[in-house]
């Protein structure tokens, strides 16, 4: 008897279901993977074991299959863990296999192989019948047959011409001619060589000395090979890669064989951290910020978290403190208390590969200690920080989104920086959770702290700091004693007619560029759009081209002459005649980042000034490590100027830099979004955050603007975070958006126009009506079509006053997508059911 035969496994299939599957066992495996096969062509699946129990109620017991293979000897996750993924499942109406495959790292799943061998016990005459019957089956069997080793569907397919080989491959299968093999393939563990003392050796002191003297006169790269051993045992205890060796002293393999010869030595393999960093030199920070003595306002915050933490409870913290406050030292303690705690702490970060200057914070004071996750990373670099993880090697991870299920034991803290950030929010696939919401869920699943930290909060958390949600600790002042910059608005109207604009300059902006040049400090200049002008339009009909795949207007490249769309990449040589009208007057409107950086080489040149402009946006930083360079060669005076959009924002703590000029800050204020003047407000303050960091030097920021009236501009000169609160807040009540309300979308596309439409408003028929819920009717979105699909959505959106968790809004769609499942739902359409979605844009 065992004490288990059945477990309800989570599948990667679109059917929010767990799937019932026979195995007998005494062993304990929720939360381990398991490999299964599933449906008609019994395609085999990775799924994560949810549930074990003895006996199953249900009659169709013989339907039930067998598992492939157990994969894994211990869980990939704990129960607190499947208790966390439930909940997102649930709360995001998004599958539970779905939201289970975005929980493992593509590099820990296994690739398995399936290969296909015949039953040998096949009687002649069973074989003669397949041959009457059909000959490509008989192709097959006879094939195998003829050969002793097993083969792969994919092979078999092409070796033998045959189409639609898994229609044979079931029918054979049924029969019990055939069988499946499988093979799960891991990545490896990276192994390398490294070498110790020999025991005898080192417990022998006199034999010791005796040969060090020996090899000192014999054979000096061998004594100093000892020497180096020696020193590392006193040191680490450990054995050496043969690597590192060579990077201390010169020495071959020919030598270190030559010990081993002798028995002095020994070598074994010994497994590596891909993401062990070599080098020291590229770092983009130097000194150790831990040591740091705390400003009062920081102390206050330390010692508040401090006591939360010590308490084992979920503690939910707001960190506002304006830019260049501190809140990364705050966050060094944090961590530090938890790990004294002996517990591991989780810090998200927006973009990964956008803040390589803060990782390089971290790692200074925590070395070793830190394991990252971000999407440039190999499946094997992300597989060995997975391992170090959930081995228990590390308790400090860093990352971006996804980084919110990282296997930490014993989590005490999580920590969400530049909470307000949107890239927080998983555009695809689904489940399209917030990653910000998710980790308060995993911290109160976990029982742990967790601190929201931004200098210009989100309405959402403020609002629930406000409402005593979340405990607000504020910083109002900067760290070692700088000031905040002084921001001026430049208001474009007036400034062009007086005709104080150069190619889209003000006057007083080039002035102050150049000023700083001669004084060899930094300048930042944000213009959030790249590409060189934005459009091209026909002056004679007004036509803009627009992309093929999507209703957008495709972006002018100087570089390579190129009209671009950046939402699908479609691209097309520049032209000279006017689809629309075959007008010849074409010309650019709008200015990206390139166009900036080139019309400022040649203000600067006609005024004799030399200057070296670096340019950071998705166009230059898109290579692995192009985006550290950037910044180096700007950290360190190569470059005067650095121009960029939205990436220069983020984070960038340099302390040369004491100008910040935004070209043109309405860019984003136009776009047709509930968010437009939240979005604005923090750009511009992110921006000019970066400003005189440096308490000797005093920060300046220019914002040139068409609207020097609008409340999200007016605000960000007065650095007055809460009078944008006020306004905004205010206008979220009055139409009814977050954090008022649940913001829904539901999306219908599809290649056909009609369809589209059609499913909408059978989808929208469905939902019941109910006081605290409001529909609008379909509608196609601001980009009604993206590559190549047409957009249909309906907004939902749910009083949060009246229905606080939301479930209400989930029954309501839930059952209405059920009812379109059952009577509408097909492949031509696909369905997008965004909760919580970021924004109406
Ligand atoms: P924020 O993330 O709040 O914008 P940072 O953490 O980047 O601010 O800190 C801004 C700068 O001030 C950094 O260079 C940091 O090392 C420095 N700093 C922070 N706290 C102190 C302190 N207590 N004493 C001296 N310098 C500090
Ligand atoms: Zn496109």
């Amino acid at each position: 008897m065992y004490k288990y035969n059945y477990l309800k496994i989570a599948l990667p299939v679109p059917l929010n279901t767990l799937f019932t599957y026979r195995f007998a066992t005494n062993e304990n495996l929720t939360g381990c993977r398991v490999l299964v096969t599933f449906g008609n062509n019994k395609r085999n699946l990775t799924g994560v074991v949810f549930e074990q129990f003895e006996s199953d109620n249900s009659n169709n017991l013989n339907k039930i299959r067998d598992i492939v293979e157990v994969l894994d000897a211990k869980p990939v996750f704990d129960a607190k863990m499947l208790n966390f993924l439930q909940w997102i499942s649930t709360y995001y109406i998004s599958p539970i296999g779905e939201t289970v495959k975005a929980a493992i790292p593509a590099g820990i799943s296994p690739k398995t192989i399936m290969r296909i061998l015949p039953v040998r016990e096949t009687s002649e005459q069973a074989i003669q019948e397949i041959y009457r019957n059909n000959p490509t089956r008989y192709k097959i069997m006879d094939f195998l047959l003829n050969n002793t080793s097993a083969f792969t569907l994919e092979y078999l397919e092409k070796k033998l011409e045959i189409n639609n080989i898994h229609y044979h491959i079931t029918y054979l299968l049924e029969r019990n001619l055939i069988a499946f093999e499988f093979q799960a393939k891991n990545i490896k563990s990276k192994i390398q060589k490294a070498i110790y003392l020999n025991d005898e050796l080192m417990n022998d002191k006199e034999k010791l000395i005796n040969t060090l003297n020996f090899l000192d006169k014999k054979s000096p790269k061998q004594s100093a090979i000892i020497s180096f051993l020696l020193i590392n045992n006193a040191n680490i205890n450990a054995p050496v890669l043969l690597t590192d060796i060579k990077l201390k002293i010169d020495t071959s393999l020919s030598v270190v064989n030559s010990l081993i010869k002798k028995k002095l030595i020994n070598i074994v393999d010994i497994p590596v951290n891909r993401n062990a960093r070599k080098s020291n030199i590229d770092k983009l920070a130097t000194k150790n910020e831990a040591v740091l003595k705390l400003t009062d306002e920081q102390l206050f915050c330390v010692r508040e978290i401090d006591a939360g933490m010590e308490g084992n409870s979920f503690k939910p913290y707001l960190l506002h403190g304006v830019t260049g406050s501190g809140k990364t030292l705050i966050y060094i303690h944090a961590i530090e208390k938890a790990i004294s705690m002996g517990k591991s702490a989780l810090l998200l970060v927006p973009e990964i590969s956008l803040t390589p200057q803060l990782i390089d914070r971290f790692e200074i004071v925590f070395p070793q200690k830190i394991s990252v996750f971000h999407s440039k990373m190999s499946d094997a670099e992300r597989f060995d920080s997975w391992n170090a993880v959930h081995s228990g090697h590390s308790q400090i991870v860093i990352g971006a989104r996804s980084a919110l299920f990282a296997p930490l034991k014993n989590l005490g803290l999580i920590i969400v920086d530049e909470e307000h950030e949107s890239s927080y929010k998983q555009s695809s696939p689904a489940p399209y959770y917030q990653a910000r919401d998710c980790a308060m869920v995993r911290a109160k699943i976990e029982n742990a702290a967790i601190i929201l930290g931004s200098a210009t909060p989100s309405m959402e958390t403020y609002f629930n700091s406000e409402h005593g949600k979340i405990k607000r600790l504020e910083i109002k002042k900067r760290a070692d004693k700088a000031e905040l910059p002084k921001i001026k608005l430049i208001d474009m109207r007036s400034a062009n007619t007086s005709g104080q604009v150069i190619h889209g300059f003000s006057r007083e902006l080039i002035d102050k560029i150049k000023e700083k040049i001669s004084r060899k400090e930094g300048v930042i200049l944000l213009q959030n759009k790249r590409g060189f002008s934005n459009f091209i339009e026909c002056k004679d009909c007004g036509a803009i081209p627009q992309c093929k795949h999507c209703s957008i207007s495709l972006t002018f490249h100087q570089i390579n002459q190129t009209l671009r769309c950046h939402y699908c990449g479609y691209t097309l040589k520049i032209i000279h005649i006017c689809d629309v009208c075959g007008g010849t007057s074409l010309g650019r409107i709008g200015r990206g980042t390139q166009r900036i950086e080139e019309d400022l080489h040649s203000i600067l040149a006609s005024e004799n000034v030399e200057a070296n402009i670096v340019r950071l946006d998705l166009d230059t930083a898109g290579a692995k490590g192009a985006h550290r360079k950037i910044l180096q060669q700007f950290a360190n005076g190569g470059s005067d100027i650095l121009i960029g959009t939205q990436m220069v924002a983020k984070g960038l703590d340099f302390d040369r830099v004491t100008l910040v000029g935004v070209i043109n800050a309405d860019i984003q204020l136009q776009l047709p979004d509930f968010r437009a003047n939240e979005r604005t407000f923090q750009l511009l303050s992110q921006v000019a955050g970066r400003a005189g960091r440096n308490s000797e030097k005093q920060g300046e920021v220019i914002i040139q603007t068409f609207q020097p009236h609008a409340y999200a501009i007016n605000s960000v000169i007065k650095n007055d975070f809460i009078d944008f609160y006020n306004i905004e807040i205010a206008k979220r009540a009055t139409s009814q958006f977050p954090p008022f309300t649940r913001f829904c979308v539901i999306e219908f596309s599809s290649l056909d126009e009609e369809k589209a439409m059609q499913h909408a408003q059978s989808f929208f028929s469905q939902l019941k009506h109910h006081q605290s819920l409001k529909f609008y009717l379909p509608q196609p979105p601001p980009i009604a079509k993206l590559n190549n699909r047409f957009r249909q959505q309906v907004v939902v959106k749910s009083d949060k006053s009246a229905d606080a968790a939301g479930k209400y809004l989930r029954y309501v769609i839930a059952s209405a997508l059920e009812q379109y499942n059952k009577n509408t739902a097909n492949s031509a359409v696909r369905i997008k059911i965004d909760i919580d979605s970021f924004s109406s844009f």
